[in-house]
């Protein structure tokens, strides 16, 4: 699960990390008061949207020469005019993809003096199963780009977990940042502050890109960035009430009401399947023919007749998905609730697209007597390989 900025910054205020004043702005009416409240002589103001490279964006509909999603202002009015010229619009970066994300909150902030731009991350690395942190001066940048092109320019290292964060990671990162004199104590104590922050809240990913060494010489966290693990946010109330449900796919969404594990992506092909593993097969095997999956789904082990109903609403609701495949072992799960769950979802949305059905398992006689005798124009498959091969010949013609 991820928050913005505004939320993240709160977070980091609450525990000591040096960042600027801001107020979030929600209507254009609102922007003129909250500038005001703030000192000056530079305001920042930024679109609000789940992610990345924002400075560097642009709206759609843009004007000859107009700035991105970041703005600096002057006055409190310029600062008032920018917020209201965002909010509502539609933001594309590198990161939201062409069809960008619309700006529904403004961040106005403190303008900060920049004598450099650093890069801090922390994460957690699958690899060595522990949390790292990633280091760079290239701050202000794509951290990919850096990595690709001038790799010896970041700094990577895992905590071991019996010891937790040690003044010497701090130091490791102050000279590799080539941070001194009073810098450098401010640098240890505001990783501890981070890794605590983020082993608190069960974070996933803290990104503050840039950590800047502020006019003053002192750091700041200029911008943040924070990913939690979704399956550890029921301990944290204070973060799940951070949800902001617009910034989030509407099928997923829908999908995560009726506990349905459902993952959009960009194929042609709508798979419904229970249990993960067979979900993961299938995509792989649709793969295999030649074909693209439109979406993970795993209808999950006690399935009702209404949450594969929703299921399928799901899918269908897609426009990428030229065709589906619903493929299903019953276990637990049992092939006659399935195949209810298909008819009465397509009775009631219709079907566009061909389906293909492969059921096996308990109650499999059931389940497909139940969809023979609907009267729909489905296929029948088999076995995985032949429902594969059946949906991927339907979608190709
Ligand atoms: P992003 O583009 O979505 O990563 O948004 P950032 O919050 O990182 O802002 C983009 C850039 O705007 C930063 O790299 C800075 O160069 C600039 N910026 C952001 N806040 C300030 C500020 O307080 N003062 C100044 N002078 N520049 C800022
Ligand atoms: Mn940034």
């Amino acid at each position: 699960m991820n928050i913005h900025e505004y939320q993240a910054k709160a977070l980091l205020r609450d525990y000591g990390a040096p960042v600027s004043d801001g107020r979030v702005v929600l209507r254009a009416e609102e922007a003129k008061t909250a500038a005001g409240e703030l000192e000056g002589p530079l305001w920042v103001v930024k679109a609000q949207i789940h992610a990345g490279g924002r400075g560097k964006g642009s709206f759609k509909e843009n004007s000859a020469g107009e700035k991105g999603g970041v703005r600096l202002a002057k006055s409190v009015e310029e600062a008032a005019d920018e917020a209201s010229k965002m909010l509502g619009r539609t933001l594309v970066t590198h990161q939201t993809g062409p069809a960008g994300k619309q700006v529904n909150r403004i961040y106005i902030e403190d303008g900060s003096g920049i004598e450099r731009e650093l890069y801090l991350a922390l994460l957690v690395d699958r690899g060595t199963s522990r949390i790292s942190f990633v280091c760079s001066t290239e701050g202000g940048m794509d951290i990919e780009e850096v990595a690709a092109s001038t790799p010896d320019k970041i700094l990577s290292f895992a905590v071991d977990p019996a010891t937790g964060y040690q003044p010497y990671h701090g130091r490791r990162i102050a000279f590799m940042l080539g941070l001194s004199g009073p810098q450098v104590k401010q640098c240890v104590a505001l990783m501890g502050t981070l890794y605590k922050l983020f082993t608190e809240k069960d974070m996933e990913m803290l990104e503050i890109n840039p950590l800047v060494v502020a006019g003053d010489g002192s750091l700041k966290c200029l911008d943040a960035k924070m990913g939690f693990d979704s399956n550890a946010v029921y301990r944290h109330p204070d973060i799940a009430a951070l949800r902001d449900e617009t910034e989030e796919d509407p099928k997923e969404l829908a999908a995560s009401k009726f506990d349905l594990n459902y993952i959009a992506l960009d194929g042609e092909i709508g798979c419904m399947v229970n249990g993960a593993g067979l979900a993961m097969a299938t995509m792989d095997i649709i793969k295999l023919y030649g074909s693209e999956p439109a979406n993970f789904l795993d209808v999950g082990g006690g399935a009702t007749k209404e949450k594969v109903t929703e299921a399928f609403k799901i899918i269908t609701s897609d426009p990428q998905v030229k065709g589906i495949l619903v493929n299903i072992f019953g276990g637990i799960m049992r092939c006659d609730v399935i195949a209810e769950g298909v008819v009465s979802a397509v009775k009631e949305v219709g079907l566009q697209v061909p389906l293909v059905v492969r059921l096996e398992g308990t109650n499999v006689e059931k389940g497909k007597e139940i969809i023979n005798t609907s009267g729909l124009d489905v296929i029948a498959a088999d076995n995985l390989r032949d429902g594969a091969e059946k949906i991927v010949a339907a979608v190709k013609g």
